[in-house]
């Protein structure tokens, strides 16, 4: 296998999903004559395995779709018109330096980056970017919109975001996958949960939807959105009153058993199965399963997360391999995260230095309806006059999207969007710059699925005028006069800055990706990260906060019953075709998923006039929108799914399903409640 592009002759080169998922693929791209032909994944890659998702498959189409941007555009009609001329890079750029250096003269505080996991690479991710938003004193940005809950929930319980590795999921002998669908999101995990049930294995899904992982699970727990905590409590209740406990593993390893032990025992299943609603069989039957099983391994996902009591959740849930001393094993104990397995040298990478002592004020990403809205005020500082938005796409993904256009559509906000298509956002920008692909730069990727680092090397030239966002960041920092010299380097020497040595360079240049030398089961004698040395029960930091110090279940902010008007509860997972909002635009996986669906239970539809196939209205206080109903198994009664998240201008009525969603934030990390959400279904008339 060749890792070049410079010669005419056909070429395979060895690269990385840069997608939001935990799988984080090593790809190989096959290059004809300097164009891309197939993008495969790479058989020596054990994670990988030689397999792609469907979506990463069809990435050559995405590359050459007749829609991708080629030329930077200036916006020529009124603000959201969609109206663009192209224009050049010089006259983009030069224009938009002097509209920044004239917001900065004011306060820099005003100009705000927007961000997220479009990439998952260190380089075209937070590298360059930050340099230049660091040395401009712009706002800092929360990076809330995913994981932040459970990812915090994490930090203050085992100490980061650190876990089993996925690997040995092949030898457990119990597996629940607690919030994941593991065959749309996590496909390399479920080839491991297979592997594992061939052998033995019973694999439990946690999930309020019936989704095809469940259906080749053995047991399905379809508990209502935002009642994991209780679930979780539950379990350890049963696991405290038949001591399936390991009592030496907790003396050992553990901080806070008694307070633990205290609430665990006011959560007898009967109280959690009303909560849940589920069976208490089911909690009875769960409990004997990982109280009696070895060894016993949880595949926990972020979907369970994004509710108000998100964090003490992925708490309660994080407690439980300790309790049974899953962790002695390697085919034991949790993995949510492996992102903080990885030595990453962020600070090298993204010189928060350059700020020299300036206290940037910070904007939380999932509030950014809010905040594009807000005047200046003491609290607030100076209103958002500017926007540069790359990886992301807010208009389509942030909560409560009605006030995200109103915000950016703001006649005095400047906005400027890195992209490869004219997304929802780039329609309300001023300048749409475009960028270059994962096969078009060079870029190096941890993994939050697994503990390889991957290289990712360009396989062919940038197409059209794509520019890397380093580049074009870099090109900034130029014209506004940051003559650092960290601006002048290269996308090779950030990618070999990622690591320094604490990775082996030369063999990620030589095989493409490198795996980090970490013990198969990590916490076997405890060692966690935290303070404390042990899986901390009682976190003092968080009970420091004036929060509960020990996980509990937080109700949702809208609790199912507790409206007439809104009797539903509404959570919204991907379509299985679209990562997040990627993809949308490539017209063979749109066609397979069709149009923007609502999966309803039989016994909501049918008192409503519902049938398959009918279009309906789905609304809340926040706003409404409109997509084709199924009425499916795959929803339980009392909550239906709204698969996302289309783009939503390929949706009806130009709106997707964030239009009812919230802006209100989980109970740690600041994440959105995206699954707490009540909202009504209506039948639209034929043709409406
Ligand atoms: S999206 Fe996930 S499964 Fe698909 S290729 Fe990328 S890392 Fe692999």
């Amino acid at each position: 296998m060749t890792n070049t592009a410079t010669t005419p002759a056909t070429q395979q080169v060895r690269g990385a999903c840069p997608h939001d998922c935990p799988d984080t693929c090593a790809l190989v791209t096959t290059v004809e004559s300097g164009v891309a032909i197939r993008v495969a994944g790479n058989p020596d890659h054990r994670h990988t395995d030689g397999a792609l998702c469907t979506k990463v498959s069809r990435y050559a189409e995405r590359t050459y779709h007749p829609e991708r941007l080629l030329t930077p555009l200036k916006r020529s009609g009124p603000k959201g018109s969609g109206q663009f001329e192209p224009v050049g890079w010089d006259e983009a750029l030069d224009d938009i330096a002097t509209r920044l250096q004239a917001i900065a003269a004011r306060d820099p505080q005003a100009i705000l980056p927007y961000s997220y996991a479009g990439t998952m690479g260190q380089v075209q991710g937070e590298a360059m970017a930050a340099r230049f938003f660091h040395r401009l004193g712009a706002s800092l940005l929360d990076r809330t919109i995913c994981a932040s809950a459970g990812g915090e929930a994490l930090v203050q319980t085992l100490g980061g975001k650190v876990g089993m590795k996925v690997e040995h999921f092949a030898q457990a002998k119990l597996i629940l996958i607690w919030g994941s669908n593991s065959i749309g999101s996590n496909l390399h995990f479920w080839r491991l949960a297979q592997q594992a049930k061939r052998d033995g294995a019973r694999v439990v899904c946690i999930d309020p939807r019936r989704t095809e992982t469940a259906d080749k699970c053995h047991d399905h727990v379809a508990l209502r959105p935002g009642t994991d905590a209780a679930l979780a409590l539950a379990l350890m209740h049963q696991l405290i009153t038949h001591d399936w406990l390991d009592h030496d593993y907790i003396a050992q390893h553990t901080l806070g058993w008694d307070a633990l032990r205290e609430r665990a025992l006011q959560w007898p299943p009967e109280r959690a199965a009303e909560v849940c609603g589920i069976p208490v069989q089911q909690i009875v039957d769960l409990a004997q399963a990982y109280g009696t099983t070895r060894p016993a391994a949880i595949r926990l996902n972020y979907g369970m997360q994004r509710v108000r009591g998100g964090g003490n959740a992925v708490r309660a849930i994080a407690c439980l391999p300790a309790l049974v001393g899953a962790w002695r094993e390697a085919a034991g104990g949790l993995l949510l995260s492996a992102s903080g397995h990885f030595p990453v040298n962020r600070a090298a990478l993204q010189r928060p230095d350059l700020l020299a002592g300036r206290r940037a004020r910070t904007l939380n990403m999932s509030t950014i309806g809010d905040d594009l809205l807000r005047d200046a005020s003491p609290e607030f500082g100076p209103q958002v006059a500017a926007v540069i938005v790359y990886n992301s796409n807010p208009v389509a993904v942030a909560p409560e999207s009605g006030k995200v256009v109103q915000g950016f559509e703001r006649e005095d906000l400047f906005t400027v969007v890195l992209e490869h298509f004219q997304t929802d956002t780039a329609d309300l920008a001023d300048y749409i710059l475009p960028a270059t692909t994962q096969l078009e730069h060079w870029d190096i990727h941890t993994s939050y699925g697994h503990t390889d680092v991957l290289l990712n090397r360009p396989a062919i030239a940038p197409v059209g005028q794509a520019r890397t966002n380093t580049d074009i960041f870099r090109a900034l920092a130029r014209r506004m006069g940051f003559d650092d010299a960290c601006f002048a380097d290269d996308d090779l020497t950030l990618c070999r800055t990622a690591f320094g040595d604490a990775v082996n360079f030369q063999q990620l240049l030589d095989q493409g990706f490198a795996t980090l030398d970490l013990p198969d089961a990590p916490f076997a004698h405890g060692g966690f990260p935290t303070a404390s040395g042990r899986c901390e029960f009682f976190s003092a930091r968080l009970a420091a906060q004036g929060q509960d110090g020990v996980p509990d279940h937080l109700p949702n902010f809208e609790t199912p019953g507790s409206s007439a008007a809104f009797p539903l509860a509404m959570i919204s997972p991907p379509a299985r075709n679209f990562l997040n909002s990627s993809f949308v635009n490539v017209t063979s996986l749109r066609d397979i998923e069709g149009e923007p669906l609502l999966e309803i239970h039989a016994d909501d539809a049918t008192p409503r006039g519902i049938v398959s196939g009918q279009m309906v209205r789905v609304f809340n206080q926040r706003g409404e929108y409109r997509c084709k109903a199924s009425v499916s198994r795959r929803a339980r009664p009392g909550v239906v799914n709204g698969l996302g998240i289309w783009w939503r201008k390929l949706g009806p009525a130009g709106t997707n399903v964030n239009q009812v969603t919230s802006q209100r934030l989980t109970d740690m990390g600041g994440g959105p409640v995206f699954y707490d959400c009540l909202v009504e279904v209506a039948a639209l008339p034929e043709g409406a």
